[in-house]
């Protein structure tokens, strides 16, 4: 993409109602525009970072073996009252009515529509197991929408609900989850820990919530320093072995604790050694659920279970948030100068810096550039305004591409173009055909 063609409005004064840095940074960048409370246009650099946390979310869950479809937003309040939550569900669930004045709603999450979906279709246990999910807006009315796409009333959510014939099967698919969801943090470059939590209106036995360590986290916790160095993505997981997704669960067991909690906190004590202990807050990106029968029951979702009986399956749900990943993934990865994309979630891999607009030789070495970075297939953005050096580099550095590419003909003349990597702020001088080769070879591990 060319920058004097693209649509980055950048702000150049800091927003004086955004309280937290990812906020103030997705609105300096372009990124979001907020339309009401908690409620957001997505512009091109926040939807392309948006998309890119989606895929990875659908890769991801799909080594798992679950199967992606799409529910409709809005919902009959019917399947609702069948479950009995319509009543009690509260002021965060925004009703309304169609012009037939049937009750409807804007689904702030989709138990019901799923074991709909199977109790239309699954009627036996040979079709077990079965996990579906979807990628979904989601509105829940919350009493105070705050922190930008943080907490939004509007807001994107990976919702992921499994069937299965017995407890142990379900929490099988629990633990799997488990698994899968550190793998998807990991991939965009998040440290997720996994702490056993409390259910909410979802209800349910087991629960646990992943948590990104950032500062302005709602949830405090200590931790074990150890834990962040357990890495998922390079272990060859067979995720249908209940021994393997199990034994990750037991990694983290005691190694963590609320600093709510002082039960948690005398196991956690009497479990790490003090030199090992780490306080910090963190964000709540996903969560999980084991909830038994509690939708399947009311609902009539049954299988034959091959001795001549109907049973009600065990479930559980799932949800990653997507668009509140964005603000996490800045709180974790910022400095004062702007944001600091992880690579795998980066909406453009490289930046190209033209320090002399109009000067053939310069210009020529950039265009040069921009093709066999784009011929390797990937995806640079090449600042070609008529623009002064430090402005460029500014607007770079606010939008937080890992590497920048800058020409100019000073280093032309001797051949070299200069990488300098965002995170690290370090330079090196190299030929251009070795920066491309660098960032192939950069991506293709990343
Ligand atoms: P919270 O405790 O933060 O209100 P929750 O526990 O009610 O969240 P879940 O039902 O577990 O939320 O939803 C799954 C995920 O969706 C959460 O882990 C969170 O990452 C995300 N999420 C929930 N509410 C919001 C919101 N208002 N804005 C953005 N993301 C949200
Ligand atoms: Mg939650």
């Amino acid at each position: 993409m060319r920058l004097s063609r693209y649509f980055l409005p950048v702000l150049k004064e800091t927003p004086a109602d955004a309280q937290i840095v990812s906020h103030r940074l997705m609105l300096r960048a372009g990124m979001i525009r907020q339309q009401a409370a908690g409620i957001y246009s997505w512009l091109p650099l926040g939807y392309k970072v948006l998309r890119r946390i989606e895929q990875i979310v659908h890769e991801e869950q799909q080594r798992a073996g679950h199967i992606p479809v799409l529910m409709p937003t809005l919902q009959s309040a019917d399947l609702w009252r069948e479950s009995g939550r319509y009543d009690g569900y509260g002021e965060e669930m925004l009703r309304m009515q169609d012009r037939h004045g049937r009750d409807m709603l804007f689904s702030p999450t989709a138990e019901e529509m799923f074991t709909d979906t199977f109790r239309a279709y699954v009627k036996s246990y040979k079709d077990l197991p079965l996990t579906i999910y979807q990628i979904q807006w989601k509105f829940r009315d919350e009493i105070r929408p705050r922190f930008g796409v943080m907490r939004g009333r509007e807001f994107l959510m990976k919702d992921g609900y499994n069937f299965d014939l017995t407890k142990e099967a379900a929490l099988h698919a629990y633990n799997r989850h488990l698994v899968s969801y550190l793998r998807t943090y990991e991939r965009m470059g998040l440290q997720a820990i996994p702490m056993r939590a409390e259910s909410g209106p979802i209800g349910g036995d087991d629960t646990h919530e992943f948590l990104v360590l950032a500062e302005t986290g709602e949830s405090g916790v200590f931790y074990d320093s150890e834990i962040t160095e357990l890495r998922f993505g390079e272990r060859a997981i067979d995720y249908d072995s209940v021994e393997q997704c199990q034994a990750v669960l037991e990694e983290f067991t005691s190694r963590y604790a609320r600093t709510d909690d002082t039960h948690e906190q005398s196991v956690f004590e009497a479990q790490v050694p003090e030199a090992r202990r780490r306080e910090a807050r963190g964000i709540e990106v996903g969560q999980i659920f084991y909830f038994g029968t509690k939708y399947s029951e009311p609902l009539g979702a049954t299988v034959s279970d091959g001795e001549g009986n109907q049973v009600p399956v065990h479930m559980g749900s799932h949800g990653i948030g997507v668009s509140r990943l964005l603000g996490a993934l800045i709180e974790a990865n910022h400095d004062e100068n702007g944001i600091i994309w992880p690579e795998g979630v980066t909406p453009f891999h490289c930046g190209i810096v033209n320090l002399r607009q109009g000067d053939a030789a310069t210009d020529a070495a950039c265009e040069d550039l921009y093709k066999a970075i784009t011929a390797k297939g990937l995806d640079p953005l090449y600042d070609d305004r008529d623009e002064r050096a430090g402005a460029k580099f500014a607007t770079m550095d606010l939008i937080g591409l890992p590497w920048r590419i800058t020409v100019g003909p000073r280093g032309l003349k001797s051949g070299v173009v200069e990488l300098t990597s965002r995170r690290s702020g370090e330079s090196e001088e190299l030929a251009p055909e070795t920066v491309v080769d660098r960032l192939a070879e950069i991506y293709a591990l990343g």
